[in-house]
């Protein structure tokens, strides 16, 4: 996709809308290499990718290969991986590597949650248009004739080899930017980067901390505030964070937020107590997982999982603005 400048400024500030929020602070000592920021937008989403690096080269080259991982993974982009699972009418489909890692992984998190995260939600999350001008709810049989082709279960995976019934869809957009902040952050280290922070949206991830040696700070986006005003802020050491919010992609009618986060045994957007939900972890496609996971399970069985899983802690926040930690996240925010 080309974008001018202006277009690009903009959708830079509609993303930060998207929940966790870079905030960059000024300064850094002579010796480290310069800061350099670049831009981009893919999966819908708009990409920071800031580092402090003396080849400008570098960050333009990670940037390609967000690119690449687009043509990939998107289910909008005819011939990728996921396009042709969707469109194979319930024949095997040879995908890469990468598919196969996201979907192995996918599924493992459907089976801890009960089905509360589905990557079979296309079904029902295609029906749904949040960036509508004029936002129209789907019609409910429709919805409900959709839920019935959403089911993890029958998404049949062998080696690199991927079978999906006839009628259904896969649909990355609760994982795939995760996975790809993870391969980024690999390639920008493997290019030598140590001091990094990665913006994918609401998926924010750090390689190392600022050369100062002091932490990034990650915003969590205010569930009611401005776009770009934090509620929270947490602290950042080579981790990811990643925030899953109501506020994100949606629209309210009659009183009622129909947001992007939605049932897989309904296909409507979950109505519980939560606004957003973030997660604390190394890996970032984990943490974006776990954030749709959390928020659909809920504040209390959301947190049980969370507990019950090694070195991934969370922050939970519900429309009255009460804030609950998992056992080791409050350690990660500073105010
Ligand atoms: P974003 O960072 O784009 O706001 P999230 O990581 O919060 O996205 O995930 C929301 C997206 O995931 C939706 O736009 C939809 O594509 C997909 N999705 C929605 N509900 C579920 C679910 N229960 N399980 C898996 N994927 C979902
Ligand atoms: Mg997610």
């Amino acid at each position: 996709m080309k974008m001018n400048k202006r277009k690009l400024a903009i959708l830079a500030v509609a993303a930060m809308m998207t929940a966790a929020v870079f905030i960059p602070v000024a300064g850094s000592a002579d010796s480290v290499p310069d800061k350099r920021t670049e831009i981009g937008f893919y999966l819908d989403t708009i990409i920071t990718l800031t580092a402090y690096v003396d080849d400008p080269q570098i960050l333009k080259d990670a940037m390609t290969e967000c690119g690449k991982y687009e043509q990939l993974l998107s289910r909008t982009v005819e011939g990728s991986d996921a396009w042709r699972i969707n469109h194979a009418n319930g024949e095997p489909v040879e995908v890469s590597e990468d598919m196969a890692v996201i979907l192995r992984f996918a599924k493992a998190i459907s089976e801890k949650s009960g089905g509360a995260f589905d990557v079979t939600i296309g079904p029902a999350s295609t029906l749904w248009d949040f960036k509508a001008e004029t936002p129209a709810l789907p019609d409910a049989e429709a919805l409900a004739e959709a839920a019935k082709r959403i089911d993890y279960s029958k998404l049949e995976l062998d080696g690199t080899t991927v079978t999906l019934p006839a009628g259904m869809m896969i649909d990355l957009g609760a994982i795939a930017k995760g996975y790809i902040a993870d391969q980024i952050k690999s390639y920008l280290k493997e290019r030598g980067v140590e001091n990094a922070i990665l913006s994918f949206g609401g998926n924010v991830i750090a390689i190392g901390a600022k050369p100062n040696g002091s932490p990034w700070k990650v915003g969590i986006q205010d569930i009611d505030g401005e776009a770009q005003t934090a509620m929270l802020v947490s602290k950042n050491i080579d981790m990811s964070a990643v925030t899953s919010g109501i506020y994100e992609r949606g629209f309210e009618m009659d009183g009622v937020i129909y947001h992007h986060l939605l049932s897989p045994f309904t296909g409507w957007p979950v109505q519980n107590e939560l606004a957003s939900v973030t997660i604390f972890s190394d890996s970032s496609m984990m943490g974006d997982a776990l954030s749709t996971t959390a928020f659909v399970m809920g504040t209390e069985a959301g947190m049980e999982l969370i507990e019950s899983l090694e070195g991934v802690e969370a922050v939970f926040i519900d429309r009255e603005r009460n804030v609950t930690y998992s056992s080791g996240a409050e350690a990660y925010i500073i105010q």
